[in-house]
Order: structure tokens, then sequence, then C-alpha cells
């Protein structure tokens, strides 16, 4: 009896291993699906990056041809400053992002990295240069470790840690019983939207790329982890050419300039200052409603509080 124990607890190990391996698997071929529409064009070169300036010239794009999306777009993010982008949910910020990182190929206009155009270039040496933190990141079943790491597979320990405390995850794995070998995802533990993204922003610190695209997390968040979240965002984007899909106050009145899109076009640009002046400027109403909603909120937290 002995004997039949140990190969079927073995079995059990190797099916939970394999089932584990197939989840990974699935997540690879959601990415993978995504990243099929676009090819590497025949004898591509890899992207040589000097400065990471970035240009978008006369950007149109349509998921469905029935539907643009974008509807020429120009704008440039010079190297080492920050672009805003802002404007209502479905607008097309988050479409920006993936054709920057060429998930999809623009239908008309160019998208260019110090003058190469990602069409042109290898997908792997182009994303090689960029760091993505997206809206919802999808963390691998595997411990938190692993998922830093991912960043740069070399990186040690020591190079773990210090991008964890950068991204101001460090106090919360060092109070998980099993610190930084425990299990997250599916299977494991369940980060909320705010940890994940600082995990992500760990395995970005990691990365150091010259290009950086983050975009901020629409989900409600309270104001501790929102601070945290930019403290972490300042230390990437310094001195890094970055894209930002803006939520956060902080982030869009220190962007060097800031995009309105709306039924996909450009509808403002300019400086916070600048568009502030403009009173009944689609930028500064957005303001004005988002005060309202804090202002709202804070009363009602009152009401409670002297319940
Ligand atoms: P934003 O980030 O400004 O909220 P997105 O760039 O994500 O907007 O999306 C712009 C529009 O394109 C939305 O109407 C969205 O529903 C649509 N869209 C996004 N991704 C896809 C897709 N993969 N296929 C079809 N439509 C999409
Ligand atoms: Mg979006």
């Amino acid at each position: 009896l002995i004997q039949l124990a140990i190969p079927l607890n073995f079995i059990g190990f190797v099916y939970r291993e394999i089932r584990q391996g197939l989840t990974d698997i699935e997540q690879m071929f959601d990415l993978l699906e995504v990243e099929q529409e676009v090819q590497d064009k025949p004898g591509a070169a890899a992207l040589a990056v000097s400065d990471g300036a970035i240009s978008f010239k006369d950007v149109h794009f349509a998921y469905d041809p029935a539907r643009p999306i974008l509807k020429g777009i120009s704008f440039d993010v010079p190297a080492g400053k920050t672009v805003a982008v802002v404007g209502p949910s479905g607008a097309g910020k988050s479409t920006l992002s993936r054709l920057l990182y060429r998930f999809y190929d623009v239908q008309q206009g160019t998208i260019t990295i110090d003058g190469q155009d990602v069409r042109d270039v290898t997908q792997k040496s182009l994303r090689s240069v960029i760091g993505m933190v997206p809206q919802d990141t999808v963390l691998f079943n595997d411990t938190i470790a692993y998922n830093i790491r991912y960043g740069r597979p070399g990186a040690s320990d020591e190079e773990v840690t210090a991008a964890a405390e950068a991204a101001q995850i460090g106090p919360f794995i060092r109070h998980l019983p099993e610190g930084f070998k425990a299990m997250v995802g599916e299977r494991g533990l369940k980060l909320s939207g705010g940890e994940k993204q600082r995990v992500a922003i760990a395995r970005t610190i990691l990365k150091s790329p010259p290009i950086l695209i983050l975009d901020e997390a629409t989900s409600a968040l309270d104001t501790r982890t929102e601070q945290e979240i930019q403290a972490a965002l300042d230390v990437v984007s310094k001195n890094r050419t970055t894209l930002v899909i803006a939520h956060r106050l902080s982030t869009v009145i220190s962007a060097d300039e800031i995009i309105v899109l709306k039924d996909g076009v450009i509808a403002e640009r300019g400086t916070h200052g600048e568009l502030m002046q403009r009173e009944d400027g689609l930028y500064a109403s957005m303001w004005s409603r988002q005060r309202e909603a804090v202002q709202a909120e804070e009363r009602l937290k009152q009401v409670r509080e002297s319940d």
C-alpha cells in the first residue's frame, strides 16, 4: 500500500505542476493572440535608441473599420519628458499605448522612436526598450519574486528586493508569512488592483527601460494607495520618456504636455496651467467635475462619521 501511495502522490504532484504550467501557457496564448496581429518585416533591424524620443504623426486607427477610434493624432513625447493623455472612457487612450507597443499597426500615419518607424524594427527590440505598466496587470501563477524578476530575469535577490522597495510594495511583501516566496495568481494570494500595479511597477523598475508607458488604473484606489503608487511612478519615470494615460491629478499637473482626447481627435492640448485658463474648456470642466465628486465624497464621509 505504501509502495502504491508514493507513485500516486507523485502523479498528483506532476498533475498539479502540469496544470500550473497549462495556466501559464493559456495566459501566454492570451498575450500571443494580441501579438499575432503584427509581424516583423523580413530582415527588420533592431531599434536603435539614442534619446528615446517618440513621435505620433497623423495616426489613424480602428479595431473595426466601421468605427474609427483615432482620426489623425499627432503629438511628440520629447526625450526624457512626460506627456499625459486624458479624456473620456473609450476615447482611445489605451489604444495609443497599444499602438506604440505595436500590439496593433496604425492604418494611416506613423509612430516613430528616435526617427525609426515602429513597423520597421523587430518587435523584440521595440519591446525591450519600453516598460509598460498596463491598466490591468496579469500576474503569473508563481512567486512574487518570479513576477518581479520577470522584468530582468538575471536580476539578483537584492535587486528584486530593492525594486520592490522602490515600488512601495516592500512592506506588504515583508508582512507575508512566505515573503517573496509567496505564490500569487489564481491559485495563490489574490492581490488587490493597487498591489498588482505595484508589482508591475517593481518589474518595470528592474527592467529600467528608456521609454515608459503607464496606463493608470481607473479603479477607485484609496488615497494612501494612490500616494504610494504615485511615489513609485515618480521613481520610475524620472528622466525617462514617459507616455502616461493619466487619471491622477498629480501626474497630470506635473506633465510637460497634456493631450485631451475626444471623439478620435485631440480636442485640447497644453500644460495644466494653460488648459485650466480655458474655463469653458474640456480639461477645466473635467477637473471641476472631479473636484465636485471629491467634495461630495468628503461630505458623505463627514455625515457617516457624525452618525
Ligand atoms: P480608453 O483607454 O480611452 O478608455 P480604449 O483605447 O481602450 O479607450 O478603447 C477605445 C475604443 O475602442 C473603445 O470604444 C473600446 O470599446 C474599443 N476597443 C478597445 N479594444 C478593442 C478591441 N480589441 N476590439 C474592438 N474594440 C476595442
Ligand atoms: Mg484605457
